[in-house]
């Protein structure tokens, strides 16, 4: 154990620890994190309720026994080998999960080592399958504004233009082909048959040259907390249908039950799913890329013949094993009465502050709730506010939102809305 005080830590840290999105040279304040249990964090000393679940991953909320146990157990036996040429029980026992518990056809796996490298290998395949059908040509991606993707290049790049600060990387980053943002989930019809118009007609000025459409389905995160109505699914489905596009859904945030369903692709089945975030529980960093028969063959009869991607830590024991205990966990819970029951309790708890001075807009969807306000939030303000009343939040741009671990108790629920009142 580290024999440092707080502040030895802190200072250190402040000196040489870059944070993510955040200064070197002046950094905004970190707070000390010495112990987590359940949906609680240990926050400078103080116990607080988490409402980020440490970027929508720790469903399961911290110190879960069966998941430290899935660890130690394989930790026993091995933590890690190289998946060239090798594989393992964990590797095998995760993949066979998934494509159970994902919806019919994709049953071909890659496991990535993070979400950003699991689109980057999304990316990948759909180039090399466009290849592998004689469609070298087609090499740029559809996507929609608002989105957001990861924070590599290739990731950048379907990322919102402004989010993604495209400007700044101009000449560096491929430049991809933008539609509209879906409109709000509680758009009207007409609102939903415009946009649509709009995508299509994007679609096909650009087609020849598109390789595939990615996107976030149902709700667009780290871009904006944006749901939209599930019919914007089915207009990216016919969409790709008819120009020969792969889809590519981005369930990294919205996989494992967040927005209602086990996984948006229930709704609307991509060719590619990408998972990642809450698929290990929140223990270890790990994705997951599913694909058809269709696209595995594709990529099959391209140049290589082969996914050109392998990183080191592919099929990672210690994560595969986290990962399989935390989806027989996810199953066999009561996930989504617990889901259903945050969402009541955020949009009941939210509602009031609709008519506070400064807020444009609260919605909730499925363990999600966001409170848009009509100004860019003073994060370090609003973050001492939610602790102060006993809640962990991470506001961005304009956005104060919570999406709890799924464990959360009522009372915590409570805590958590008066943290996020607070801070609004
Ligand atoms: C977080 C996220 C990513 C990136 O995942 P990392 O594990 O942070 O690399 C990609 N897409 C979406 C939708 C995400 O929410």
């Amino acid at each position: 154990m580290s024999t440092s005080t707080p502040e030895e830590l802190l200072a250190f840290d402040r000196e040489h620890l870059w944070h993510p999105y955040t200064s070197m040279t002046t950094p905004t304040p970190v707070r000390l994190v010495d112990d987590a249990d359940g949906a609680r964090l240990r926050v400078d000393g103080s116990w607080v309720v988490d409402g980020m679940s440490s970027w929508w991953a720790a469903v399961h909320g911290y110190r879960h026994p069966v998941l430290d146990r899935a660890v130690a157990d394989q930790a026993a036996r091995f933590s890690h080998v190289m998946f060239g040429g090798l594989t393992h029980e964990p590797a095998v026992a995760l993949g066979r999960r998934l494509v159970e518990i994902t919806p019919e056809g994709l049953d071909r796996v890659f496991l990535a080592d993070s979400g950003s490298v699991s689109v980057e290998v999304a990316m990948k395949m759909a180039l090399q399958y466009q290849r592998g059908r004689g469609r070298p040509g087609r090499s740029r991606f559809l996507t929609v504004l608002g989105g957001y993707h990861g924070d590599t290049f290739d990731c950048m790049s379907v990322t919102d233009p402004d989010g993604g600060m495209h400007a700044m990387w101009k000449g560096l980053l491929p430049e991809q082909v933008f539609a509209p943002q879906p409109p709000a989930q509680s758009a009207a019809p007409e609102d939903v048959a415009a946009w649509a118009a709009a995508f299509r007609a994007v679609a096909s000025e650009h087609a020849p040259e598109l390789a595939a459409i990615i996107v976030e389905p149902l709700l667009q995160g780290a871009g904006g907390m944006h749901p939209y109505p599930a019919a914007c699914l089915r207009v990216f489905r016919e969409v790709a249908d008819e120009h020969g596009l792969l889809l590519v859904f981005d369930e990294i945030a919205t996989g494992f039950g967040r927005t209602g369903h086990l996984f948006v692709s229930e709704l609307v089945t991509p060719d590619v799913l990408c998972l990642g975030k809450a698929l290990t529980g929140g223990y270890l960093s790990m994705a997951a890329v599913l694909t058809t028969d269709e696209v595995a063959r594709g990529i099959s009869a391209s140049e290589s013949g082969v996914v050109m991607h392998g990183p080191t830590f592919m099929g990672n024991p210690l994560a595969c094993a986290v990962a399989s205990a935390s989806i027989d966990l996810l199953l066999a819970s009561d996930w989504q009465s617990r889901v259903t029951r945050i969402n009541s309790r955020l949009t009941d708890g939210l509602a009031p502050l609709r008519a506070v001075p400064g807020v444009r807009d609260v919605r909730t969807i499925g363990a999600v709730g966001v409170v848009q306000l009509d100004h860019p939030v003073d994060v370090v303000a609003a973050t001492d506010a939610a602790v102060a009343s006993g809640a962990w939040l991470r506001p961005f741009r304009d956005l104060v939102y919570a999406m709890p671990p799924y464990v959360i108790s009522d009372a915590e629920l409570d805590l958590l809305v008066g943290g996020i009142t607070e801070a609004v």
